[in-house]
């Protein structure tokens, strides 16, 4: 078995066009990904079906555990399709939008979703390409919006646009979406990623067609709509996890408020026992440089003490020229992040509010892990749950997963400070189940004889729910290595 890589942060990264062959796969598994993000607004079916074939070779091939997350595109409003591609606007100059699927060109496009029109006004801002480019709305009548150009530029097929402020009606999950979730369960992925949501209704619809369709995917609720923000517990309340989805929430709650926006997200869903992902141009220059900027070495590291499970890499690793180098700067980043003085045991640990013994459990052994200093916790986990609760605060020493349910290990690949390993129960008992511990701990180089570690662990053995036992051992003192 291979050395376990000291780093808690996980990084996602998203498979596009530069990530689709097995060699520059197993490039981006041998680098360090944690989980591969397949972005469900880009290729098709059997893009997305050959990339995970790939992936689970990679992975068999270097022994490594690598979760999947299928992202939703979700009711993305785009522009058509222009004649030439692509048309240069010019600031002043005057733009209209409309209902009709015809090619554009420098004076007018289409749009995929035309009920746009009855959502805005006169004196609206739109966006559109991530905000590249600005439109004032001067008049709307039935079939089309005019604009005057306020910040041009090159403007090429099927761009995003987006109102400042919000507000578009569009409903989370389209007819395309409700395909896709069908390819998720298909090629039973790990988790997915709603993306838009402005309610915790949207997460449960998603939730229930997922379970119809027979997946029971981690959901990761894209945090990018302004009327998502007021909402943030309802949409917790119903998700796994919250994605700080940086690119379309710069555009609707302007960017500015982002940083901010994003510690506030990442400590909500920890204290909610939820996830938290931190995404989009962390190292956007990485796409043409072997190097990072300064400004974006710090981006990850911040996000890392801000408390993030994951740091994402979208077009980075999708097309960019580097994917492999981007992915280990990203990794040293998040090492060195972690050894920081910034990062100590939660200070709200003794407000936590728990009432479930397995949650007892988790927490006991953490503040034991912590005082006594000891190398690893060792969590035996059905479920997951047990180890959720550990990494939702930070006590710096590492927790290894051991469980015998393969779902369970792949969900674990996204959680901060966890290292998922599989273990078999098969009739053991309790005294064989710890010397099985200890010895794929030391295989793994985690831990040597004589250290000391945390484990906890359930009295009927392979019950969900039903960890009640916290132990502290030394390595190898009592079973034989
Ligand atoms: P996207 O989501 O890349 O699917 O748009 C992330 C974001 O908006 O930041
Ligand atoms: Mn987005």
């Amino acid at each position: 078995m291979t050395t376990i890589i000291p780093r808690a942060t996980k990084i996602v990264a998203t498979l596009g066009p530069a990530t689709t062959e097995l060699a520059d796969i197993t490039r981006v598994v041998a680098a360090g990904i944690d989980v591969a993000r397949l972005n469900f607004s880009h290729g098709s079916a059997e893009d997305h079906r050959k990339r995970v074939a790939h992936l689970r070779s990679a992975m068999r091939t270097l022994g490594r555990t690598v979760g999947i997350m299928a992202d939703l595109q979700g009711p993305k409003i785009r522009i058509g399709r222009f004649a030439g591609s692509k048309v240069l606007l010019k600031p002043a100059q005057a733009f209209t939008l409309c209902a009709t699927n015809t090619l554009g060109d420098g004076a007018h496009v289409g749009l995929d979703y035309p009920q746009l029109i009855q959502d805005v006004s006169p004196g609206d801002v739109l966006l559109l390409d991530d905000g590249r480019i600005t439109l004032d709305v001067v008049e709307v009548d039935d079939a089309q919006i005019m604009t005057t150009v306020r910040h041009g530029g090159v403007l090429s097929d099927n761009k995003g646009i987006n109102r400042q402020g919000g507000g578009l009606s569009a409903p989370a999950l389209t007819p395309k979406d409700m395909e896709d979730i069908k390819l998720a369960a298909e090629l039973q992925v790990d988790f997915v990623a709603v993306s838009f949501p402005k309610s915790g209704a949207d997460m449960r619809l998603a939730r229930d067609l997922l379970h119809g369709a027979g997946s029971n995917a981690l959901l990761i609720a894209k945090i990018e709509r302004a009327e998502a923000i007021p909402a943030l517990e309802d949409i917790l309340h119903a998700s796994d996890g919250a994605m700080v989805a940086r690119g379309d929430m710069a555009v609707e709650v302007g960017d500015a408020a982002v940083p901010a926006l994003q510690k506030r997200i990442i400590r909500l869903a920890r204290e909610m026992n939820k996830l938290a992902i931190t995404a989009t141009q962390m190292m956007e220059s990485m796409i043409h440089n072997p190097n990072p900027t300064r400004a974006e070495v710090s981006d990850v590291a911040n996000a890392v003490l801000d408390g993030t499970d994951a740091v994402m890499l979208s077009a980075e690793t999708a097309s960019g020229k580097y994917p492999a180098e981007t992915v280990a700067a990203m990794s040293r980043i998040c090492v060195e992040a972690e050894k920081s003085a910034e990062l100590t045991l939660d200070r709200d640990f003794l407000n936590r509010v728990f009432t479930r013994i397995d949650q007892s459990i988790a927490m006991a052994a953490l503040f034991t892990a912590y005082h006594l200093k000891v190398k690893a916790i060792a969590a035996l986990t059905q479920s997951g749950s047990t180890c959720l609760w550990m990494s939702r605060l930070n006590c710096g020493v590492p927790i290894y997963a051991l469980t015998p349910e393969t779902s369970t290990r792949y969900k674990l690949s996204m959680f901060r400070g966890v290292e998922p390993m599989m273990i078999g129960y098969d009739g053991a008992d309790r005294d064989e189940l710890q010397s099985r511990v200890e010895r794929a701990l030391m295989d793994c180089n985690a831990v040597r004889a004589g250290d000391m570690i945390v484990l906890t662990m359930g009295e009927a053995i392979g019950k969900t729910g039903a960890t009640n036992t916290m132990k502290i051992i030394r390595v190898g003192e009592y079973s034989a290595p």
